[in-house]
């Protein structure tokens, strides 16, 4: 397995050395000089606030020298800015370092706090330093002395049979689907650690399946929407034929008087396609809803783990919603990870490395990309067989969201907060693909979500019933009463949101249900690791035993509130609702209730670059550019004007594991 954290460099490591050889001959006496000034040798902590909560951190000085340097508590994002763990608690590094780890070694192998941050975890990372330049001062030293700089050396030219420019998940699958067919694979990450967006994700994956779809009774409302969709009139012959066997499938499903929920890849692409607004490649969704099921099984026999009970997920429309029995999306890119180490004779991953251009030859034909290292030495990743373009989406530019806010969907944008991170979906890979003649689909498609919390926007602080649990919960506004559809598309949604008191609903739930688990058990973790009552006691929840308290708390008229519950309580007995949802499984009757404010995010990017059904990169003209392929929220035409919930990550896990087949049999 090849190394991928390469910071520390020759000219690095003789320094340190020498400040660790000249620290070990100095004086035993308690105070000593050193290359970083006088300190008082001992043990000190210091505890400064990161990017999720306080990250304390303890310092050794011995002989002068820093000796040692532990984050002794933390609770960063795993994989961001803390270690990507599995699920057994080994921490898993053949995908980059986290600041937690890599900082202190720097720290220690420079002695210097002026060490280079890690990529996209710079919160995590200052937070550590300024930790221990806190200790320096406990021990009576200054933090001046410790500002030495260090020579990096370059990283060298690189090249394989495929370049892979983006680790998140598009790109990890696609390494692993190509190494898997026998190629040598580079990966250009250009954070600290892979994951993209993929890691931090709510890991609900999409696909029919019979034998977990087998427990889930279907109501009448759930038959009208089948009903509704193939009485559409066809706008294609496409979707013509599409409708034909849907409703085939359909007729045979209820003359065998069944009683379970009605799927099928056919229906699951027409859901896709219809409520994306008909913008969308039929063919592409084919190819996205035809596999979404083989995609589950190949990542599964990789190693991944799913729960056994299907839900359906914040704007997925029907129960075909699986998610990970680890937390977000850590379990898809430890996945790959594990299997990446296994292949180390041939993939090799460089972190902290941005893809700038790619390199085309005279006839057009991608070659490679150019790069920079974390230090912005340049290097040339070249690639034999082809590069594929997994740099993700552009949600996080508030920019260019503007620049394609065009649809008229939604209003300026530039001031909305955003749930991506900020060091991964920039839209890299789109200015990439544009200067190297790609054509861009549906880019004016941009996806709102309104599960981001009303501080930063993030999914993160989860509430107990999270993105899953859409059957057990209500919205309501600061007036107490509800809005909108709960299971409803994520636009319309969003739209609806965007129109309350503030911008701003909260997610409501009681104590009822199967799907409730006792927050106030010490075990019970938000789904991003947080205990119930730091979530209390930071104000991202709300708590009250009864639901006049609740009113009180939110601000609301308690005779409305009541109303609204006993309202949709009525629901859930006629399944006749006002909003028209038609997903119920439980009354909100008892407490503790708990209530989660909430916000609408710029949430996906839906347009990107143009492929064909194999991932080539299509020009204006429709023609492959040789040597290019996409995967991922990099590209467009697979989700129309509006992504279902659950259906970007199938994305990345078929489409990756596509483009790593195609580079590969192309070059045959
Ligand atoms: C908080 C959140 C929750 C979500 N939950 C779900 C969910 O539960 N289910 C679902 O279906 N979808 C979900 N989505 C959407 C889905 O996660 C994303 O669409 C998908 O993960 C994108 O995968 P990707 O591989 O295309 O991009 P990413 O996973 O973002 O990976 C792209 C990678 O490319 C790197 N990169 C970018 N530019 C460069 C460059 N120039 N050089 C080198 N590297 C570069 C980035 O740093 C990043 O690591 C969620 C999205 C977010 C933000």
């Amino acid at each position: 397995m090849k190394r991928i954290w390469q910071p520390l460099l020759a000219a690095a490591l003789s320094i340190s050395m020498a400040a660790c050889s000249s620290a070990s001959t100095a004086s035993s006496a308690s105070t000593a000089a050193s290359a970083g000034g006088t300190v008082k040798d001992g043990t000190y902590t210091a505890s400064k606030q990161g990017m999720n909560d306080q990250v304390e951190v303890s310092v050794e000085f011995a002989s002068g020298a820093i000796k040692s340097v532990e984050v002794t508590k933390e609770s960063e994002t795993p994989g961001v800015g803390g270690p990507l763990k599995d699920s057994d608690g080994s921490v898993i590094e053949n995908g980059g370092l986290s600041p937690i780890e890599a900082i202190p070694q720097r720290i220690v192998e420079e002695q210097s706090v002026n060490v280079d941050s890690v990529t996209g975890a710079t919160i995590t990372s200052a937070t550590i330093i300024s930790a221990v330049k806190d200790c320096i001062e406990q021990a009576g030293g200054n933090t001046d002395d410790w500002q030495s700089e260090h020579t990096h050396e370059a990283q060298k030219d690189i090249s394989a049979d495929v370049v892979v420019l983006g680790g998140g998940g598009a790109g990890l699958a696609a390494a692993v689907s190509a190494a898997e067919q026998g190629a040598t694979v580079a990966v250009i990450e250009k954070n600290g650690e892979v994951g993209g967006d993929t890691l931090v994700c709510g890991a609900i994956y999409n696909t029919p399946d019979e034998a977990l779809q087998a427990e889930v009774t279907m109501t009448d409302a759930v038959k009208a929407k089948i009903e509704e969709a193939l009485a559409e009139d066809p706008i294609s012959d496409e979707h013509a034929s599409l409708q034909a066997e849907v409703q085939k499938q359909w007729n045979e499903y209820k003359a065998a008087g069944r009683t379970d929920l009605f799927d099928s890849k056919e229906w699951y692409a027409l859901q896709t396609w219809i409520n994306g607004d008909k913008v969308a490649n039929l063919d592409l969704v084919k190819v996205l809803c035809y596999n979404a099921y083989d995609g589950l099984q190949w990542i599964e026999g990789l190693g991944m783990k799913f729960s056994d009970k299907i839900g359906q997920g914040a704007g997925s429309l029907w129960q075909r919603t699986h998610t990970s029995t680890m937390q977000m999306g850590t379990g898809f890119i430890s996945t790959y990870l594990k299997n990446i180490a296994d292949m180390s004779d041939k993939i090799t991953i460089l972190t902290e490395s941005t893809a700038e251009s790619l390199v085309q030859d005279a006839d057009g034909k991608v070659t490679g990309a150019v790069c920079k290292d974390v230090h912005g030495n340049e290097f040339t990743a070249s690639a034999a067989k082809g590069v594929i373009l997994t740099t993700g989406g552009f949600a996080a530019n508030a920019k260019m969201v503007q620049e394609y806010n065009t649809s008229g969907k939604w209003q300026d944008l530039s001031k909305t907060m955003t749930t991506n991170r900020t060091s991964c979906s920039q839209g890299d890979g789109i200015t990439m693909a544009l200067a190297a003649g790609a054509s861009l689909t549906d880019m004016e498609q941009i996806q709102l979500l309104y599960l981001g919390n009303t501080r930063d926007g993030q999914l993160t602080k989860y509430p107990p019933r999270v993105v899953n649990g859409t059957d057990q919960v209500i919205f309501i506004n600061k007036n107490g009463e509800r809005f909108v559809r709960e299971d409803g598309r994520r636009d319309e949604i969003c739209l609806a949101v965007l129109q309350q008191p503030d911008g701003v609903f909260y997610f409501l739930e009681s104590g009822d249900g199967e799907g409730y688990k006792d927050i106030t058990d010490p075990e019970w973790r938000s789904a991003d690791g947080f205990t119930f009552q730091y979530l209390l006691d930071n104000g991202y929840v709300l708590q009250a035993d009864t639901l006049a308290e609740m009113a009180e708390k939110i601000g609301c008229d308690a005779e409305t509130l009541q109303k609204t519950v006993d309202t949709f309580n009525a629901s859930v007995d006629s399944g006749d609702d006002e909003y028209g949802r038609q997903l119920f499984s439980t009354k909100l009757e008892d407490g503790p209730w708990v209530a989660t404010a909430r916000q609408a995010c710029v949430h996906h990017t839906m347009g990107g670059v143009t492929i064909d059904t194999s991932t080539r990169v299509l020009d204006e003209s429709g023609n492959p550019i040789q040597g290019l392929y996409a995967a991922g929220e990099v590209t467009g035409g697979i989700h129309g004007g509006n992504r279902l919930g659950g259906n970007a990550v199938v994305d990345t896990v078929v489409f990756g594991k596509l483009a790593g087949e195609t580079v590969t049999a192309d070059a045959k």
